[in-house]
C-alpha cells in the first residue's frame, strides 16, 4: 500500500519543489555542507552562510586545509560548532583516504566524522543517485501520520524500522527527488506546528491519520526534560581601546571559542568591584550593560553584563587571553552568539 504514494509524491515535488542554492547542482560537497548546516538551522538563515562558506572554501581540499580559527569565524552564528570541526575532519579524511574524491557508497559516507544515517542517505541519493532513504524530522512526521505509526520516534529501533519501510519503496530512477519530496512535503504541507494542510496534500487519499482525524497525535515523541538554568556574569573589559577575550576550554560547551571573561552567578555591582580587586585592578569605571539570555539544547544562560574601563591590565596576554580592537573582533574572532547581546552593544 505504501508504494501507492510514490507517483503522487514525485508528481507533487515536480511542481512544488523549493528553489534552494544547494539544489542547483549534484556536487556532493555542496549537498553535504548544506545538510550539515541545516541540521540545527532554518533554511533562510543557512543560505547566506552557505554562499559565504563556499566562496572562501570552494573545494573539499580547501576545507581540509582551512585554519581552525578561520573555520570558526565562517561558522560564527550558526552554533553547534562541533559540526564545523567534524566537517574539517571529514574533509581531511576524504583527501587522505579517497584522494580528494568524495566517496559514493552510503556505507563509506557514513564512516566520515559527523555524518549519520540521514546525511549519508541525503548525499548518496542526491549526489550519486543511490536508492537509500534520507529520513529527517520532516520525513518522520509525514510517515508516522501516513500510516499512524505510534512508536516513539526518538527510539533507534523505531527510526530504523521507518528507514527500512521507506527504503523498500525508493524509486531507483529518482531516489534523490523522492527523498527531497518527503522533506518538502513535511516542511510546507504536513507542517510541524498547527494543523497539517491536508487539503493541499498529494497523499491525502492514502493518509490514515487524515482519515482518522488525528494527525496532530503523530509523531509520538516523549516530552523533553526542562532545560537547566545557569546564571552568568559577563565582563566586557576595555583597556586602551581594546577588549579582553579569552579562549574557552577545548572540551565542553562552545569548546575552543573566544568569549568575554565570564563568571558563574549574577554578581551585583559591589561583587563585581570585589572581583576586579581580586583580579588585581581597582578604581575602575563600571557600567551595567543589562541582561541577556541564550538557549542551548539542554541549558539556558541568563546573563548579566558589565562594561569595565580598566586603568591597568591585570593579566599578561597569552595565546588564550588576548586584547583585540573592535575591528579585530569583527574580523578575526568567532564569538558565540550566546554573547550576541553584548557584542552588539560593543559594536554599536
Ligand atoms: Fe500530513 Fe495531512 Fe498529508 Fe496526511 S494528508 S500526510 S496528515 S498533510
Amino acid at each position: 500500500m505504501l508504494e501507492e504514494i510514490v507517483a503522487p509524491l514525485l508528481a507533487w515535488y515536480g511542481e512544488n519543489k523549493r528553489t534552494l542554492p544547494w539544489r542547483e547542482d549534484r556536487n556532493p560537497y555542496h549537498i553535504w555542507l548544506s545538510e550539515v548546516m541545516l541540521q540545527q538551522t532554518r533554511v533562510e538563515a543557512v543560505k547566506g552562510y552557505y554562499e559565504r562558506f563556499l566562496d572562501r572554501l570552494p573545494e573539499v581540499g580547501d576545507l581540509a586545509a582551512v585554519p581552525e580559527d578561520e573555520l570558526m569565524k565562517l561558522w560564527q552564528g550558526l552554533g553547534y560548532y562541533s559540526r564545523a570541526r567534524n566537517l574539517k575532519r571529514a574533509a581531511a579524511m576524504i583527501m587522505d583516504d579517497y584522494g580528494g574524491v568524495f566517496p559514493e557508497e552510503y556505507e563509506e559516507i557514513l564512516r566520515l566524522p559527523g555524518i549519520g544515517a540521514y546525511t549519508a542517505g541525503a548525499v548518496a541519493s542526491m549526489a550519486f543517485g543511490k536508492a537509500v532513504p534520507a529520513v529527517d524530522g520532516n520525513v518522520y512526521r509525514v510517515y508516522t501520520r501516513l500510516v499512524r505509526e505510534s512508536g516513539d520516534i526518538t527510539r533507534g529501533r523505531v527510526q530504523k524500522a521507518i528507514r527500512e519501510e521507506i527504503g523498500k519503496i525508493m524509486p531507483p530512477e529518482a531516489p534523490g527527488e523522492f527523498n527531497q519530496a518527503w522533506m518538502d512535503l513535511g516542511a510546507g504541507v504536513c507542517i510541524p506546528v498547527g494543523d497539517p494542510l491536508c487539503g493541499k496534500c498529494p497523499l491525502a487519499e492514502q493518509c490514515e491519520a487524515r482519515r482518522a482525524g488525528d494527525a496532530i497525535l503523530y509523531p509520538n515523541k516523549p516530552k523533553k526534560k526542562p532545560r537547566k538554568r545557569e546564571e552568568k556574569t559577563v565582563f566586557i573589559l576595555e583597556y586602551q581601546g581594546k577588549y579582553v577575550l579569552q579562549k574557552r576550554p577545548e572540551q565542553g560547551l562552545l569548546a575552543g571559542l573566544w568569549e568575554f571573561p565570564t563568571q558563574e552567578g549574577h554578581l551585583s555591582l559591589e561583587e563585581a568591584g570585589m572581583l576586579l580587586r581580586e583580579w588585581g585592578t581597582w578604581g575602575e569605571e563600571v557600567e551595567l550593560l543589562g541582561s541577556g539570555k541564550h538557549i542551548f539544547t539542554h541549558i539556558e544562560w541568563h546573563m548579566l553584563g558589565y562594561l569595565v574601563h580598566l586603568k591597568q591590565l591585570p593579566w599578561k596576554e597569552t595565546e588564550n587571553l588576548v586584547l583585540a580592537s573592535r575591528e579585530e573582533i569583527r574580523r578575526d574572532f568567532s564569538i558565540p552568539s550566546a554573547y550576541g547581546v553584548y557584542l552588539e552593544q560593543l559594536m554599536s
